[in-house]
Formats: C-alpha cells, structure tokens, sequence
C-alpha cells in the first residue's frame, strides 16, 4: 500500500485521506474551493478569450515552464481563505515556489458547479460565449495531469458544458488521459466545436524524459492524436516551446511533423521559448546542469529579454511553415500565443495563471532552418 502523503481537509470534503497517485509518492492534493472559475478577456488579456484551470499547480513538472510563478499567489490566498490549514502552511513553508508548483497541486473541486452556475443561459456571459467567444481548458495547468484520473474536475467541467450549444472548446494537454473522454468530446462536439491540443515538443523519448520529467511519453501523446482523430475529434499538436539548440534542429523538427502528420493531427502551431524572470529562475541553471554546452549562450541571450528575437522566430516560422506543407497539415497561426508572450502584471499574475501552453513561444541563437 502506497504510502498516503496528503489530506484534503476533512470540513471540506469529509474523505478519508487521499493515496499518492501513481508512482507520485511527493504530491500532496488540497482542495481549494474556486469562486470563479471562467476567467474572461479582463484576465486573459485577449478579445474572445476564456480560460479554465481545473488545478492550480502541475505535477509534469516542465523545466521550461514559467506558470511556476502563480503558484505561490494561489497558495497565498488559500491559506489566507483557511489560516489554520496546517498541510498548506507545511507547504508553504518548506518547498520553494518552483518546487510547489508540481509538488502541491490545489484541486478546484467545486468547478463543475461553479461553471454550471456562470453559464445559466441567458447570462451574459454564455451569450458572449455563444457569439463566437473561446474556451480554453488548461492555458496554465494540465487539465489531464495525474490527478485527474481520480478527481475528474476536468470531466465534470466538459459534463458541464455538453449541455450547452453553440460553445467553442479549446483543450490542451500533454495527456493521453484525455482520450479518457472522448465520448463526452463527441457529445460536446453535437452542439458546439471542440479541439483538442496536444502538447509535444519532440518525439526523442530520452530527450523528453530530460525536459519533462514526469509528463508522457511523446510516443503515448502520439497515440492519443491518432485515438482522437479516429474518434473524429478535430486535433491540433502545440510544438512549443520549441528550445533553441535542444529541439530545433530541422532533422528533428521534421521528424516531429512526420510523426505528427502521420498520427492524423489536423493541424500543428510551433513556438519559440519565453523565459520571463521566473522561468529562467529554474531553467538555466536546468540548462547548465543538462546541456552546458549552451548555458553561456542561454545567458547571453535572455539577459536581453524573454523572448527570442523577430530574426529566428521568423526562421523558426517558416521551417515549421515549410515542414507542415510537406506533410500535408495545416500550419496554424496562435494569436493566443503571442497575446501570452506578454509579461502579465502583478494584479493579472494575481488574478490567473499565466497561459503556459499557448504562450511559451520560443528560442536557439541562429535560426533552426532557412532563415527568412
Ligand atoms: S508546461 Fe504545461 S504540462 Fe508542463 S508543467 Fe507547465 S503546465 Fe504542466
């Protein structure tokens, strides 16, 4: 029996203490009650833009990940909504902020209600929904990470949304656990329009193990592309961030479209590395541990900004442009890329979670292909 780590709070939820997930032993769950859970254009910082994160905190554990940072606002208001949870206060004071992020995973178990409460038809935001407004699911934090599996806020929320017409549904994720749901995505995708977005930055499984520690395998993403796609669901990979002199070699690249195109993906968005201040808190020194070789280039070229500059993303763009065309997907242009490639202020860091898996576009010093 797996040693159990974490309690939700017995006023909260009257269950007996939570097991670890899996092969997980170092996570600790605590329930968080959400007060909203639809965040609007106010807080994405996009017209037309919702977001949804049914977890506060991921247990992929990304190196490159910069949604770190909300974290400890998050952990911040919960203790100050239950001063006297001692688990939480455990937390805070003993793992660093970075570390939290995928080791202290707060579940929304109220979402599915709160959700069902925002979208009574005729409110006004259902109707901004139903004019052509998105969705997105998991623009902070995997909404199929680990814990999912055993609390289904996630599912509960897309229950929530099956009865409702004329949404526009944006899933993404690096877990093949969404095929868990394919059916309520079908029944979701009578009424309203669904995609789902898989993540994935390279199909070299040794490499991904280095980057993405606990996420999985590019080889079981792949398969729940082709899943989804044979279950007609409209899929869409995310190549970002593409990491400069790590995966954006063309060899490489051409070896993830090949895959990609070949698993039945619809379409595939590619986007150079951000490194807002955060994220490069953990990712260089990741960088000068795993790849040392390029930690003075990393330096030299994020103490400039956080982003890459216009030369090789415009390089990135159009080998990614090129390679798509080869193999017949659609290239997409994500405007919630770019819009996310913005630094949030301290009120909106407060306020939401930065969007980690549309916004992270990207960075190697030279241009990956043909540079345009
Ligand atoms: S990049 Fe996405 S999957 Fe990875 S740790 Fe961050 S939120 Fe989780």
């Amino acid at each position: 029996m797996a040693q159990q780590l974490s309690l939700f709070p017995d006023g909260l939820t009257r269950r007996r203490a939570l097991p670890v997930i899996g092969e997980q032993k170092d996570i600790r769950y605590h329930a968080t009650r959400a007060r909203e859970i639809l965040n609007g254009p106010g807080t994405t910082g996009l017209d037309g833009f919702w977001s949804i994160n049914p977890y506060v905190g991921c247990a992929f554990g990304c190196a490159y990940c910069y949604a770190r940072y909300a974290h400890r606002y998050a952990l911040e208001r919960a203790l100050a909504a239950d001063p006297g949870d001692e688990a939480l206060h455990e937390t805070a004071r003993t793992l660093p902020p970075w570390l939290a992020f995928e080791r202290a995973i707060l579940v929304k178990r109220n979402a599915a209600d709160v959700l069902q409460r925002t979208l009574w038809y005729g409110a006004d935001r259902y109707r901004d929904l139903a004019r052509g407004h998105r969705i997105v699911i998991g623009t902070a934090t995997d909404p199929y990470q680990p814990a999912e599996r055993r609390f289904r806020i996630t599912r509960g929320l897309l229950e929530v949304l099956a009865h409702h017409a004329d949404l526009h549904v944006v899933i993404i994720t690096k877990s093949p656990l969404v095929t868990r749901d394919t059916d309520l995505l079908a029944r979701l995708a009578r009424r309203s329009s669904v995609e789902v977005h898989v993540s994935l930055i390279t199909v070299d499984r040794e490499l991904a193990r280095r980057i993405e520690p606990r996420a999985p395998t590019p080889e079981a993403r792949l398969r729940a592309v082709a899943r989804l796609h044979a279950a007609g669901v409209r899929v869409r990979v995310n190549a970002m961030p593409v990491l400069p002199g790590i995966t954006d070699d063309p060899a490489q690249l051409e070896a993830l479209v090949a895959r990609v195109a070949a698993a039945g993906a619809d379409a595939m968005v590619v986007g150079s590395l951000s490194l807002h201040a955060t994220a490069r808190q953990r990712y260089l020194p990741f960088i000068a541990r795993e790849f040392p070789a390029l930690a003075a280039r990393y330096r030299a070229t994020f103490a400039r900004g956080h982003a890459m500059g216009p030369r090789y993303r415009r390089g990135l763009a159009a080998c990614a442009r090129e390679l798509c065309a080869r193999y017949g997907l659609t290239f997409g242009n994500d405007e919630t890329a770019e819009a996310a490639d913005q630094t949030p202020s301290r009120a909106a860091r407060r306020s939401q979670y930065p969007a980690s898996e549309i916004s992270t576009s990207s960075a190697r010093p030279s241009a990956p292909c043909s540079d345009a």
